[in-house]
């Protein structure tokens, strides 16, 4: 059986960071096994910027993050199995995998679940009426949309107001698809408030506060939705896709065997696993403090603690300040008394509260190439917005050969914006199999 300083189970951010901190901490046999043909989690369907804030210093797209999280991990001699699940861990130290050459048994020192988590689906929803298609988690939309090049529908409902389902509205709309409205069942929209306004507000999109879902109508496909606000009065809103974004929901089915009692001090669990995270660099930071923590622990020593959280401040907007929506820190800015702002995380946010950055954004998408697989794309600069419906329109009836290389110009002037659209990731012919 083989042997090994630390297992980290599952190849997202929070494990590929475990992997790293462990092999810069000095650990030569680290195994880390991701279920997916690749690593990253669910970066690579998150085309929008928001990653890497604290790793890397700079607002990154999902796929740029997971890419150099990636090439990091390539130039260390950890050893990454992808395509290969986590069956079982037992009491023993052991972990169960089974891969593409079948299954396979190997004890570690120390062991870290980074398995993530799953969408709450509807079925766990008290909502009655028929079950009929299209209806859909956020995420499933993400990917269909962002990595398949599959569209769900024409007239969208979406159950839910976290970030994730706020994401999805502003995708459909850029796509020329009609999203209804947000229900959210709280007095007060959930999510970050940079995503209120740059997905919703921005696109039209009404936000119906104590309103949810509670029937859905149709046979075959869904042809409507009924709506029922707190004090009791409902209405029929007729579409053909609802995307519930309620919740994520930690996977530790893994944990089964240690149930009812502490986790060994060998076991730990960090990232989504742990506990829901709405930032990558905290669930980053907070599995490369664990597996730290994990690997010096003595044999005989206590269970190690949790490292604090990385300090990343998400407030709402004060009455004195306005919130800098330039990336998801969302710094409250206020008058400094010398014509500059107080309270800005980096020299943006004096620029954004002199309002000279709100009106340009980049343009990321993904575009189709000619395998039918979708690699994700940016504009080389930010746009102004009244001229996204012109590129996006173009980019629609783009067609680009494979392989690409992070970077490389896919389209030029896509829309006679002034600029090209380049590809946010290398994406060679055939998806390669592993690191
Ligand atoms: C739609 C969406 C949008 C987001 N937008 C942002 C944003 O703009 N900015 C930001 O900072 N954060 C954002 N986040 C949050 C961020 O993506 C998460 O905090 C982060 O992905 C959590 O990382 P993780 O490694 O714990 O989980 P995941 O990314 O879910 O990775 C878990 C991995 O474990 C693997 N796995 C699970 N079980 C097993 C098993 N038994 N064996 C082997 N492998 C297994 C899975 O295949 C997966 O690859 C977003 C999240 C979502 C879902
Ligand atoms: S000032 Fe703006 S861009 Fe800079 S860190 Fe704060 S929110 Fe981000």
């Amino acid at each position: 059986m083989d042997r090994y300083d630390l297992i980290v189970i599952g190849g997202g951010p929070a494990g590929m960071a475990a992997a790293l901190a462990a092999w810069e901490a000095g650990c030569r046999r680290v195994l880390l096994a991701e279920r997916d043909d690749r690593l990253g989690g669910v970066l690579p369907q998150c085309v929008h910027t928001g990653f890497g804030l604290l790793e890397y210093g700079e607002e990154l797209t999902g796929p740029e993050y997971a890419g150099r999280q990636t090439a990091r991990l390539a130039a260390t001699g950890v050893e990454v199995c992808t395509g290969t699940t986590v069956t079982g861990i037992g009491p023993d130290r052991t972990v169960s995998l089974l891969g593409r050459d079948g299954p396979r048994r190997c004890r570690g020192r120390a062991v870290l679940l980074a398995s993530g988590a799953r969408e709450r689906a509807i079925g766990s929803l008290p909502v009655t009426g028929t079950r009929p298609a299209g209806v859909f988690t956020a995420g499933q939309v993400q990917r269909l949309m962002n990595l398949k090049g599959l569209f769900p529908g024409e007239r969208a409902v979406i159950l839910g107001s976290g970030d994730i389902g706020m994401i999805v509205a502003r995708r459909l709309a850029l796509e020329g698809r009609r999203v209804l409205g947000v229900a959210e069942q709280a007095a007060h929209g959930g999510g970050l408030y940079r995503n209120r306004l740059q997905c919703l507000e921005e696109f039209g999109i009404p936000l119906w506060l104590e309103t949810t879902v509670v029937r859905l109508h149709g046979r075959d496909r869904l042809e409507g939705v009924t709506l029922r606000r707190r004090d009791g009065t409902e209405r029929e809103v007729a579409c053909d896709t609802l995307i519930t974004s309620v919740g994520l929901i930690p996977e530790r089915e893994l944990l089964e065997p240690f149930r009812g009692g502490p986790l060994p001090p060998w076991l730990g669990v960090c990232g989504n696993a742990g506990r829901i995270y709405d930032l990558v660099d905290r669930a980053a930071h907070q599995a490369a403090g664990l597996t730290r923590a994990l690997l010096a622990r003595k044999e005989d020593g206590p269970a190690p603690a949790l490292p604090p959280e990385a300090a990343v401040e998400v407030p709402e907007p004060g009455e004195a300040g306005m919130v800098c929506l330039l990336c998801p820190k969302g710094c409250v800015l206020r008058p400094d008394g010398a014509g500059g702002a107080a309270g800005a995380g980096c020299p943006r946010g004096a620029a954004f509260f002199r309002r000279e950055l709100v009106e340009r954004r980049r343009v990321l998408t993904a575009v189709v190439t000619l395998n039918g697989v979708r690699v994700p794309v940016r504009t080389a600069a930010p746009v102004p917005l009244d001229r996204f419906p012109e590129i996006l329109s173009a980019l629609s009836r783009c067609r680009v050969p494979l392989p690409v290389e992070a970077g490389q110009v896919l389209a030029a002037d896509p829309g006679g914006w002034g600029g090209d659209v380049v590809a946010q990731v290398r994406m060679e012919a055939a998806r390669p199999a592993s690191i």
